[in-house]
């Protein structure tokens, strides 16, 4: 029994003292306790000899110069040569973002105080005015068949629409005459376009993200920001932003544009100035653009600037009517119609307060670019991909409850049930990820890490959202035409997926590669620390923060598995989250098991940490799911718990953490080591990997999402919804209602005709020869009569003479209908 307690006692402690992060010192004593206790009290003279053995060499490495002598320098010495570096395009992009709650999921121990503490969606009453006023007028005049197809443009009046009432400057400054709209707004005036066109957006979303305003806003000198601001928030200036080239695509710093700082003639006078020579691709409003902003590499031979002959990478801002500036020819990117095209230029001399910030701003050019990304990306797509997803869930649980086959809604058959679910779930958690991402700009952070882990997650939850609810549709999705609803969204994809950085290389190389240095509590540090040129400098902070990383990996190595072994029971849960403080708790757990893996990664892949994509992508995922868990519990806190929403957010939870677990175990199971991978299993998942939510809980998520009601709005809110039964939406809508209403009725005749008193063939009108039999009453007959015409029209699909597909592909209306007005009339 003594032995037992002893044990127990043994075990608690060390487990107390690991997770708390105890010093040398303090481990050095307890083991001397303990040792002496065994001593004592069970005399076992081989463990006595090796506990005092351990106390010794505890002891000895807590002596400063001991541990510096025989622990930190040979520590030193091994990591110096095995640690990734960091080239200063990686520097600047990692000091250009922010770093806020991944660091708490990378810590192990994340405050949830903090993500709390996030602003729930908040709008001013401007804002609110403009969601619900401008923009939903223009999306009741994105007409996206013409669009997409009849025009294969934008029509002039949407630009103009769009420029008259400021959709341009929603992010610059008030004071500079645009919207000064917060991120949280942007993000919904921007889903909401989206919702309804997916090109529609795009000409809103990009003078809107990265590219010449928000540049300038933010680092453009005075004369600029009093010119284009304004301007450009106006709409009389159409920008566009041109980074990619043929050799420069995700290498984008690669780039061969080039400047070179010299004299030249401008508007008559010899000016200083910089020569350049460029050649973009894929660029998007460029063959529209009036102002082409414009990444190239500045050199300065003569030493003008004062900044030596390799400037780095600079931005410009150049006028497209500029003398020598080729622009205007088209790409045609997945079928879409938004304007996208090349532009080139060879030695077009432009003066130097073309530089954006001038001459302080040359060379500056990736820090500015890399600061507006972190911020830019956590809008625009992830507001895009949110949309997307609740417009699919909409419209396909609409869909699958009023098309029938085997005299059953296709929407309550197990086989469909199943994608329905997925819908649901992508709706729920993306518009949670969007609106607490959103929140955290709005306060201002830049998040890098979030950013770039949100960008591919929703993307490729969009692109999963559309395939499903393509395959519902069946034909009717496929089939294009004025009434499709779907084909917009599907042509648009692969946009989503490849811009901003393409998710392959994003989500294997961006996230977890970036985010370990920007997020890991010591990483950075002691990288900097190895990499100073001063050796005893280095040598100084690497000391200080690798003894602090030591007691941090000892205290998620033991986190981790007491969490484990005990399937997060004791784990930390937050104060007053009621009814899900369990899915908390497991929160807590996954981030100490992740934390935990983050840091044996990074030991073992060390330099390899870019190369080995593999494993950085599942460490990514894994970090994706956290932090995709985090916001889901965050929403459904800031909804207010809606009861009807709980099995919502377990469906969600118990999934996050299934893909969680597999996604470290994939880690594990390729560590290259193959001693790492057999002693972190049974610390991550003594058990195996937890289990994707039960058919069962399928059903109980998308069941209420089959009928009109507040479950449906909350989780499809603010995307377009039409009420006007003349567009696909809408009459989607409208049936749905009616199939609802007339659910009994309908039943009554099923009934009949399986029986053989009424005949449902073409040649004959069963509704009325129901009435007549007195199966139905005449207003139940008028209701079906009513309900069978609606159906036929929102299950029927366009059609087109051949004659008509070649006129509209070879001749499409003038160009000039394109045209915002006030570029027409130059
Ligand atoms: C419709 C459209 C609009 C665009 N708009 C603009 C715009 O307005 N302005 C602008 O400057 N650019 C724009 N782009 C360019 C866009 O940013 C690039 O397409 C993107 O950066 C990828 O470059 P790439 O197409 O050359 O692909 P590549 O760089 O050739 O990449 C090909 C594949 O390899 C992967 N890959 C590359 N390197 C790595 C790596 N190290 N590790 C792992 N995987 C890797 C990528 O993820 C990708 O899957 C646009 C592109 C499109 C298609």
């Amino acid at each position: 029994m003594a032995e037992l307690i002893f044990v127990v006692i043994s075990v608690a402690a060390f487990f107390a003292l690991a997770m708390n992060r105890a010093t040398l010192r303090t481990w050095a004593i307890a083991a001397a306790v303990f040792t002496l206790a065994l001593q004592i009290g069970l005399g076992f003279p081989l463990w006595t000899f090796l506990g005092w053995l351990l106390a010794g060499l505890l002891f000895a490495a807590s002596v400063p110069d001991l541990k510096r002598k025989y622990v930190t320098l040979p520590a030193y010495g091994a990591l110096k040569g095995a640690m990734p570096t960091i080239s200063e395009t990686e520097r600047e992009a990692l000091e250009a973002g922010t770093s806020g709650w991944d660091a708490e999921l990378f810590s192990g121990t994340p405050d949830f105080a903090k993500l709390r503490r996030v602003a729930p969606i908040t709008l001013t009453d401007e804002e609110r005015a403009f969601l619900d006023g401008p923009t939903n007028e223009l999306c009741k005049r994105l007409d996206d068949w013409r669009i997409r197809h009849t025009l294969h443009d934008v029509p002039g009046d949407v630009w103009d629409f769009v420029c008259d009432n400021g959709f341009l400057g929603m992010l610059i400054s008030k004071e500079h005459g645009g919207l000064g709209f917060s991120a949280q707004a942007q993000s919904l005036v921007l889903g909401k376009i989206s919702s309804k066109s997916a090109d529609g957006v795009t000409i809103v979303m990009v003078p809107n993200s990265l590219g010449p305003g928000e540049l300038i806003e933010k680092y453009g000198t005075e004369t600029q920001k009093a010119h284009y601001l304004p301007r450009l928030a106006r709409g009389e200036e159409i920008p566009c932003f041109a980074l990619t080239g043929p050799f420069s695509g995700s290498d984008a710093a690669a780039m061969r544009d080039v400047g070179v700082v010299t004299r030249g003639t401008h508007e008559g006078k010899e000016v200083l100035g910089v020569r350049l020579t460029w050649d973009k691709r894929y660029i998007t409003l460029a063959p529209k653009a009036t102002l082409l902003g414009l990444a190239f590499r500045l050199f300065d031979p003569d030493n003008h600037l004062g900044k030596g002959e390799d400037v780095g990478i600079t931005l410009g801002l150049i006028p497209t009517g500029h003398e020598g500036v080729e622009i205007g020819r088209r790409h045609l990117p997945a079928g879409a119609a938004f304007p996208n095209g090349p532009t080139s230029g060879r030695d077009v001399f432009v003066p130097m307060d073309a530089i954006i910030g001038g001459s302080e701003g040359a060379g500056q050019g990736w820090r500015m670019l890399m600061s507006c990304l972190a911020a830019g990306r956590s809008i625009s797509l992830p507001a895009t991909s949110a949309a997307c997803a609740k417009a699919m869930a909409r419209r396909s649980t609409a869909y699958a409850r009023i098309r029938k086959q085997f005299g059953l809604p296709i929407g309550f058959m197990e086989g469909v049930e199943e994608p329905l679910a997925r819908l649901v779930e992508n709706a729920y958690g993306l518009e949670a990820a969007r609106a607490v991402t959103a929140s955290m700009v709005s306060a201002g952070e830049k998040p890098a890490v979030i950013s770039a882990l949100l960008k591919y997650l929703s993307t490729e939850r969009m692109r999963q959202s559309v395939n499903d609810a393509l395959d519902i549709h069946g034909g009717r999705g496929i089939c294009d035409g004025p009434s499709n609803y779907i084909q917009g969204a599907y042509q648009m994809v692969p946009v989503g997926i490849t811009v901003e950085g393409a998710n392959i290389l994003t989500r294997t190389l961006i996230t977890f590669a970036q985010g370990a240095l920007r997020s890991h509590p010591y990483l950075f540090a002691e990288i900097e620390a190895l990499q100073d040129t001063d050796r005893e400098r280095g040598l100084e902070k690497f000391e200080h923060t690798f003894d602090d990383h030591r007691a941090f990996l000892l205290s998620n190595a033991a986190g981790a598995l007491f969490h484990n072994l005990t399937f997060g029971t004791f784990a930390h849960a937050p104060q007053n989250t009621g009814d899900v403080a369990r899915w908390w708790r497991q929160l807590s757990r996954a981030a100490r098991s992740f934390a935990l893996v983050a840091d044996v990664t990074v030991a073992l892949l060390g330099g390899g940490l870019k190369v080995k994509q593999k494993i950085t992508g599942r460490m990514a995922d894994a970090l994706a799911e956290l932090y995709l868990l985090s916001s889901i519990l965050k929403r459904y806190e800031d909804d207010g718990r809606p009861k009807e929403d709980r099995k919502l957010v377990d469906y969600c939870a118990r999934n996050c953490l299934a893909r969680f677990d597999v996604a470290l175990s994939g880690v594990i199971d390729n560590f290259p080591s193959r001693w790492a991978a057999w002693l972190m299993g049974p610390l991550v998942l003594p058990f195996g990997a937890r289990r994707l939510a039960r058919d069962k809980d399928g059903k109980d998520i998308v069941r209420p999402a089959l009928q009109p009601g507040a479950y449906r709005d909350r989780l499809t809110r603010d995307i377009y919804a039409s009420d006007n039964e003349t567009d696909g939406i809408g009459l989607l809508e409208a049936t749905l209602a009616k199939v609802v209403a007339c659910e009994e009725a309908e039943k009554k005749l099923e009934r009949a005709i399986r029986r053989g008193e009424v005949r449902r063939f073409h040649d004959n009108d069963w509704i009325k020869d129901a009435e007549t039999k007195g199966v139905l009453t005449v207003e139940e007959a008028r209701n079906l009569a009513e309900l069978r015409d609606m159906v036929a029209r929102v299950i029927a699909v366009d059609d087109f003479s051949a004659a008509e597909l070649a006129r509209t592909h070879a001749n499409p209306q003038s160009a000039g209908d394109t045209q915002p007005k006030h570029i027409a009339a130059e």
